[in-house]
């Protein structure tokens, strides 16, 4: 099992939007975003939806691979469309339905009282992950999804500060990058 923090730090960025679906719509993409992909096949699948959902590694299959790209696809388009106000495609909305009502990921408390999901798979971690977008988009904090406003920076978060003007994916890199670019623009 991958944790989050032992991910080089160009990778750990994919995974700091505030929601695991978001992250999921992080993994690469199509056109523009098809140079970023990291799932090329079921192990990748696995793997990432493991670091997302923070559970060890997932068995997975070919199958899994269209339901994956498919949801991806409608969590992307969907959340760039919130932040620009725009309501869902129905196609994507029937997507996201569809993908959460198989039975999602299985909460079990251990002995020494910690969670595990005994015999998990990649069909009920997307499902999970469709559930997780339902409750984003269906709630108020869905008017705080942003894309990074760094000009070279295409990242989704959710804006949760209290004032909700948070501008940049991490104020580490995005924000201080075009506060440095401002200082020279303007030295
Ligand atoms: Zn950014």
């Amino acid at each position: 099992m991958q944790d989050r923090k032992s991910l080089p730090p160009a990778v750990r960025r994919r995974f700091q939007t505030g929601r695991p679906c978001l992250d999921l719509a992080h993994t690469g993409g199509e056109d523009e975003f098809a140079v970023w992909e990291i799932v090329h096949t079921p192990a990748d699948l696995g793997h990432w939806l493991g670091v997302i959902l923070d559970i060890p590694e997932i068995a997975t299959d070919p199958a899994d691979l269209p339901t994956f790209r498919t949801l991806r696809a409608a969590l992307d388009r969907t959340a760039r469309g919130a932040a620009e106000s725009n309501p869902p495609h129905p196609t994507d909305i029937d997507t996201i339905n569809t993908i959460a009502r198989t039975p999602p990921l299985i909460p079990h408390l251990t002995p020494d009282a910690s969670l595990t999901y005994p015999a998990p798979t990649a069909q009920a971690a997307l499902s999970t992950l469709a559930r997780d977008a339902i409750d984003l988009f269906a709630s108020p904090l869905a008017t705080r999804i942003r894309v990074c406003a760094s000009d070279n920076c295409a990242l989704l978060f959710v804006d949760a500060s209290r004032p909700g003007r948070r501008r940049w994916c991490s104020m580490d890199r995005c924000g201080n990058l075009t506060k440095v670019r401002k200082y020279r623009t303007t030295d």
